[in-house]
């Protein structure tokens, strides 16, 4: 049997999992609730969801007068809140608590005067989150690179897309100094993301080859294979198992496993499990 190395923290973390508890818990009782987009971005559990009566809609427009609405774990702006609310729709937010605190710095130092950079996905929920909690202005940058070409500012927040990685953050905050007077960075970064990607750099040089599971949507998992790759690791990223090449895994004994912080534990089991068998 091939040995299987599970990264040392892997797959749901504790936003992830309140938010997928309290739906659960909350459709065992209603049979009913919606959510704007996915929930939490697995598309697998997210099935499991529906079958128990989540309905997901595109937009606040979909949603119908006083419906059960839960706000995803990236959170969403406080204008989807105002229209939900016209629309008495019966709210159960289950924004991430470091969403939240990512959220409220973003709204508090842009009502001090600060223009607000925030380091992220621009086409991400949570950074549409983000930027829907600022009033004043702000600029969503990928980089360090990104950040050099902002126009000069007296006072800059610096905040970050909660999955990024701290080295990036660093870089982006270094790039701003030559571009402020006074620069108040935020270390925004989860924990549970610096986790994961560390129990990645953890697996290098052990395995021959890592295998990240989790959705192609998801952003944290996105920087495990990223990270796994930047490591000199043979990395491939799957959601299932269906999607694993089984020529990728021929003359590899040893394969590490990552998961993202919205990949649930038997998706975990099961692709290990398979692969262990393969
Ligand atoms: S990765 Fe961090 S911020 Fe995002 S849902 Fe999980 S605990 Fe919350």
């Amino acid at each position: 049997m091939r040995e299987i190395i599970l990264a040392d923290h892997a797959g749901f973390c504790f936003g992830v999992k309140r938010a997928v508890d309290g739906i659960a818990e909350a459709l065992a009782q209603t049979r009913a609730g919606w959510s704007i987009g996915m929930p939490i971005h697995n598309p697998q559990e997210v099935a499991r969801l529906c079958a128990k009566g989540l309905k997901i809609a595109s937009d606040v427009e979909e949603i119908p007068e006083g419906a059960r609405v839960f706000i995803r774990a990236h959170g969403e702006a406080l204008s989807v809140f105002k229209e939900l609310q016209a629309k008495n729709a019966l709210i159960m937010d289950m924004t991430c608590p470091f969403v939240q605190r990512a959220q409220a710095r973003a709204g508090e130092l842009s009502a001090q005067g600060y223009h607000i950079v925030l380091l992220g996905d621009i086409r991400h929920p949570e950074i549409r989150s983000i930027q829907g909690h600022v009033d004043g202005s702000i600029d969503v940058v990928a980089d360090a690179a990104d950040a050099e070409k902002l126009p000069k500012k007296r006072l800059v927040a610096l905040i970050s897309q909660t999955t990024q990685r701290e080295e990036l953050l660093a870089s982006v905050a270094s790039a701003l100094i030559f571009r402020t007077e006074e620069l108040h960075v935020c270390n925004t970064v989860c924990r549970a993301t610096v986790e994961r990607q560390d129990a990645v750099r953890g697996l290098a040089g052990k395995v021959d080859g890592l295998v990240v599971i989790g959705g192609k949507e998801s952003a944290n998992t996105a920087k495990l294979r990223d990270i796994g790759l930047a490591c000199g690791m043979d990395v491939i990223w799957i959601e299932n198992i269906s999607e694993l090449d089984g020529g990728w895994l021929l003359g590899k004994d040893k394969i590490g496993a990552a998961a993202g912080a919205s990949t649930p534990e038997w998706l975990i089991t099961e692709v290990c499990t398979k692969i262990a068998r393969m």
